[in-house]
């Protein structure tokens, strides 16, 4: 018997690139710059905060549905201390299995069959893979290497939009292009989901992620943004703590319903002793901030000096960790048998940027190298790249 495809909406969407791209590197014993997470672990004391409510028995068992309190409460004082953005712990704050959950859980709630997503290009794996679970169609509008940066392109952007549109789906800092959206980008992009009625759901993962004066700012602090914008974070990133999964939403109370009724039935809650410590972590003075940026800074130039010696064109990141790079002048054009090349080449792997755009071509001589690796790491990386120039 030949069974009819067993899941078309997900046909496209295999294992995830990062997984394939992480295996392949223990598989051939290679520097792992593919994957975007830490290979030491945050502040030791947010370590033992978990251990402590471990051990005391806090978050053992389910929390609460929306998270527990002292986390809820750490989150909104992070967005006021830090934005000026007011939310109400109580009702416009939801904690989730990581910012992947809360992605998923956004557009299952706010997407219907049919409504379309822009979303930028190229876009991360799973923006994408949830706006096809949750029947949307996806929209993208690519991000154009322009002045050794990312651009977003506001007059395509404002023609991507249609009768149909349903949300924009926003990423700043962007990964994997590393650009951070300007005050007049994002001021463009809130007039539009205003004039136009759109929600707008935006990934700030990489929130504190941000190099050489560039700053971070919510898309919803922006006139008329407040009541229509889904706001994401998490603690992977910003604590190096990657594996414990917390993320979490802030939005209007309708907003924030919405996306609650989806989380129930994917999670329903996790990670109940490490919100406990995150809470501590989002409480760190604003020194643990700064020496986070300072390193990943110092690493971003290590890495990014090392690759142009080698011989690409790189695009230094003014966000997240990760920096593009383009292999043409090494004389090659297509990423992705350049990336699946490479643990053989030189022993390093990196993912190829194409696997995250529609316009294939666009993305095809990028290539992505993760730089929130230890500094001989790098330096043992930066070394044997040399040798694909
Ligand atoms: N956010 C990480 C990255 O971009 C990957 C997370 C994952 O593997 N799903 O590299």
């Amino acid at each position: 018997m030949k069974r009819p495809p067993l899941n078309r909406r997900l046909a496209e969407f295999g294992t995830t690139i990062f997984a394939e791209m992480s295996a392949l590197a223990v598989r051939t014993g290679s520097i792992n710059l593919g994957q975007g997470f830490p290979d030491t672990d945050g502040p030791e004391e947010i370590r033992e905060a978990a251990v402590r409510a471990l051990r005391d028995g806090r978050g053992n068992q389910y929390p609460p549905g929306p998270g527990v309190p002292e986390l809820r409460t750490a989150i909104t004082e992070h967005q006021r201390r830090r934005y000026g953005l007011v939310y109400d712990p109580d009702t416009e704050v939801l904690v989730t299995a990581g910012a992947t959950e809360a992605i998923a859980a956004s557009l299952l709630a706010l997407v219907e069959p049919g409504d379309e997503v822009i979303a930028l290009e190229p876009y991360y794996d799973s923006h994408a893979a949830c706006v096809a679970m949750a029947g949307g169609t996806r929209v993208p509008v690519t991000l154009r290497p322009e002045g050794g940066r990312f651009v977003l392109d506001l007059d395509e952007l404002r023609a991507a939009v249609t009768d149909r549109t349903r949300l924009i789906l926003l990423n700043t800092p962007h990964n994997p292009t590393g650009t951070v959206l300007t005050r007049d980008e994002l001021a463009a992009v809130a007039a539009l989901a205003v004039e136009r009625d759109l929600l707008v759901v935006t990934d700030e993962v990489y929130e504190h992620l941000v190099f050489d004066g560039a700053e971070h700012l919510p898309i919803a602090a922006f006139p008329g943004m407040r009541e229509r914008t889904v706001t994401i974070s998490s603690a992977g990133k910003t604590f190096s703590f990657t594996g414990w999964k917390v993320g979490w939403v802030t939005a209007a109370p309708d907003l924030t319903t919405a996306v609650r009724s989806a989380k129930q039935y994917l999670t329903y809650v996790s990670a109940g002793p490490f919100q406990y410590a995150v809470a501590e972590a989002l409480r760190l003075p604003e020194a643990y901030f700064d020496g986070l940026r300072a390193d990943l800074r110092a690493k971003r130039d290590l890495l990014g000096d090392g690759l142009a010696r080698a011989g690409f064109e790189v695009y230094r990141p003014s966000g997240t960790y990760f920096v593009t790079a383009d292999i043409r002048p090494l004389g090659e054009d297509d990423g992705i048998a350049f990336c699946r090349a490479l643990p053989e080449r030189c022993g390093v792997v990196a993912i190829p940027t194409a696997v995250f755009y529609d316009h294939r071509e666009q993305g095809a001589p990028f290539v992505r190298f993760a730089f929130c690796k230890r500094t001989e790491v790098l330096a043992d990386a930066v070394q044997r790249l040399t040798a694909v120039g």
